[in-house]
């Protein structure tokens, strides 16, 4: 072996932008048949907008303002990218909001707390539902194959629907052809609904998804690709993306996403850009052929 084969890799490795913790790494780039890519933040953007606002009343002004102020409240103390996102569209819509006086974060599933008195939940449909609150089947409907919808209770009853849009990132479909031609099987993974997840994936080219996925379950999917014999490089940005990171055989890390996926992966992506992950890869198994 020559070091120096190793160090040119690295060197040219950070002309690109990939960054490569140690030279172990480079043997898994060569045994990794299966590439699974986190959703939000990975194949979109992750800046997502507020778009729908859906009471249980429809057209009632009031309620939709109060719909609006309760949630845009709770979710202003949140980091996850559909809080932000309803938080930014509720001040623009109804102005300033009001401080909760508890707040619970439930990774995954939503937020939790109190605002103006009243107990609030915005979340998935699960989370309403786990809580013991029906959701309205008109209300599920506004869920759309392109849009997530976040759903609203107060005091024990549904009080409405917002729905936030994500952008899938315009290199996305080209990283994922790039992965195939270099054998690897493109696989999506989510805790978002089935539909968002089959529109983006067909956007992007992948068959294989893995929607609705709780965040302490995504190791699991990790595990069970593995159990099937299949070696699995993992593509995510999240903090709940750091523990399958980890249990891959590779973790790549999106270098625009977390410090705790960027601490478990393998590899940054530091330029959050997905073709890197195809470059990290063929460049890595070229510095193997170098060395050996
Ligand atoms: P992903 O795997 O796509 O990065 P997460 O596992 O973080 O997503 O969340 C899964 C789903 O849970 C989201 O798509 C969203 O519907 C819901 N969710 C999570 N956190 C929140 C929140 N703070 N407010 C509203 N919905 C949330
Ligand atoms: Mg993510």
């Amino acid at each position: 072996a020559t070091p120096t084969a190793l160090m040119v890799g690295t060197g040219r490795g950070a002309q690109l932008g990939i960054l490569i913790k140690g030279p172990e790494v480079l043997e898994a780039t060569r045994t990794v048949d299966t590439v699974v890519l986190d959703k939000t933040g990975t194949v979109t953007t992750g800046r997502m907008s507020l778009q729908g606002v859906h009471t249980v009343e429809p057209g009632d002004e009031g309620a939709e303002s109060e719909l609006l102020r309760l949630a845009g409240a709770l979710e202003h103390a949140s980091e996850h990218p559909v809080a932000r996102a309803i938080a930014a569209g509720a001040t623009e819509r109804v102005g300033t909001l009001p401080v909760p006086s508890s707040f619970e974060n439930l990774p995954g599933l939503g937020v939790r707390g109190t605002v103006d008195g009243h107990d609030v939940l915005v979340g998935r449909a699960r989370l309403l539902e786990n809580a013991g609150v029906e959701v309205p089947p008109a209300l599920r409907s506004v869920a759309t194959d392109a849009r997530t919808a976040v759903f609203a209770a107060r005091d024990g009853k549904a009080l409405g629907a917002l729905t936030v849009a994500d952008t899938v990132r315009d290199t996305s479909a080209e990283a994922v052809a790039r992965l195939r031609d270099l054998g690897l099987t493109p696989v999506l993974l989510t805790g978002d609904s089935r539909a968002v997840a089959e529109a983006v994936a067909a956007a992007v080219g992948i068959d294989e998804v893995h929607a609705e996925v709780m965040p302490e379950e995504k190791v699991e999917v990790i595990r069970r690709l593995q159990a099937q014999g299949r070696r699995v490089a993992m593509v995510g940005d999240g903090v709940n993306d750091a523990a399958a990171l980890a249990t891959a055989d590779l973790g790549l890390a999106m270098g625009t996403g977390t410090d705790a996926a960027i601490e478990a992966g393998d590899l940054t992506l530091v330029r959050g850009d997905l073709r890197a992950a195809a470059d990290a890869i063929r460049l890595a198994r070229r510095t193997l052929a170098t060395i050996i």
